[in-house]
């Protein structure tokens, strides 16, 4: 089985062929990351653009790579939401274009199911199966018992962990995206200063990281005031010690109290040292499975949304000609919608 995958719904323009949902055949990705640096952030309006450009290119070139023509696939999967309208509309009517020509099944992703999917390219799931997704615009643990479906046992209620990455990247003037660029100067700094850590409510799986933004925002500022200098590295270094140790723990424990086999982080902040080190720390005491994909598995692609499409296809899942791009697609109702045949 053939799927071929394509991923339009923020910055990134990619297309990707994978078999049996599991074995990447050709995994091709644009970053638009040069355009949207000087604005320090995704621009909505030249993202579509971009992607207007790009789509065709990057469709073809994976195709080439795999030695394919749309013809030999078995499906075409499309990320349908949730992220930016006008960027998902421009994969999801590439999408059903090629599909209607060559007359072959639609299927519609969610993206964060694509993100957790990622990981099966590098190795298959056991359930129950916990995942942490961690990007730009999502912090959420999901527990998953079987193919397909997707619970959310908690999610940010401010700020995604990412997004709280870039903004304080921004206020120590460093360039788009920021979460690298902390997670660099962390390695060299020390965490002198104890921001908070928002655990909410005892129990509670959610997320919260707009305090701990603002945190940093005004140790800076009174800093200045005062006259002094704060080393960049040390800020760096104690934002991340904060945003690390909630992540960890409230992993931790969803993982104990729903006994899983294994823990899986997807998404962008997946990327990030610390955090891998912390879980690899924590979870080398349990009876639990870490998996975190390999980098180029972490940040946005199509293989992920073709392995997620692969899913769709084998549980009967169709989308019609009528598939919309999605901007807030729920990720529960996503796994628990009924086929469209
Ligand atoms: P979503 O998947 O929620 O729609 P997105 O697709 O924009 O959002 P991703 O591409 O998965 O998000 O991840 C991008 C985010 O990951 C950015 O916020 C970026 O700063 C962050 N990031 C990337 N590498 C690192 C790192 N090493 N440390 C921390 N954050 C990182
Ligand atoms: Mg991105
Ligand atoms: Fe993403």
């Amino acid at each position: 089985q053939y799927i071929l995958g394509i991923e339009t719904s923020c910055d990134e323009t990619a297309a990707a062929i994978v078999k049996n949902g599991k074995e990447i055949i050709s995994n091709v990705v644009a970053s638009q990351i040069e355009s949207h640096k000087r604005f320090g952030g995704v621009v909505p309006e030249i993202a579509s653009r971009h992607h207007v450009e790009q789509i065709t290119f990057v469709i073809e070139q994976a195709l080439e790579e795999a030695q394919m023509k749309v013809e030999d696939v078995d499906a075409i999967a499309v990320t349908e939401g949730p992220g930016l309208v006008g960027a998902l509309l421009v994969g999801v009517n590439a999408a059903k274009a090629l599909a209607f020509a060559k007359q072959k099944p639609l299927l519609g992703v969610h993206h964060i199911a694509g993100h957790i999917y990622a990981n099966r390219l590098e190795k298959e799931f056991e359930f129950p199966l916990l995942a942490l997704v961690v990007s730009g615009g999502h912090t959420e643990l999901i527990l998953m018992k079987e193919h397909g479906h997707f619970e959310v046992l908690g999610e940010t209620r401010d700020d995604a962990a990412g997004e709280a990455y870039d903004k304080v990247a921004r206020t120590l003037n460093l360039p788009y995206p920021g979460g690298p660029m902390i997670d660099k100067l962390a390695q060299s700094g020390e965490a002198t200063i104890d921001f908070p850590r928002a655990w909410l409510e005892e129990d509670s799986y959610d997320f919260s990281f707009s305090g701990l933004k603002s945190a940093v925002l005004n140790t800076l500022h009174n800093a200045k005031q005062r006259g002094e200098e704060l080393k960049s590295e040390d800020i760096a270094a104690s934002f991340q010690a904060s945003v690390v140790e909630v992540l960890t723990k409230k992993t931790l424990q969803a993982a104990r109290e729903f006994h899983v086999k294994q823990v899986i982080v997807a998404g962008g902040v997946a990327a990030n040292k610390g955090l891998r080190s912390s879980l690899e720390e924590v979870f080398k005491g349990e009876d639990v499975e870490l998996m975190i994909p390999p980098l180029h598995l972490c940040t946005d692609n199509a293989a992920m949304i073709a392995a997620a499409g692969s899913i769709a296809f084998d549980q009967g899942h169709r989308a019609g000609w009528d598939l919309n791009a999605n901007p807030s697609l729920d990720l529960e109702l996503y796994g628990s919608r009924k086929s469209k045949v």
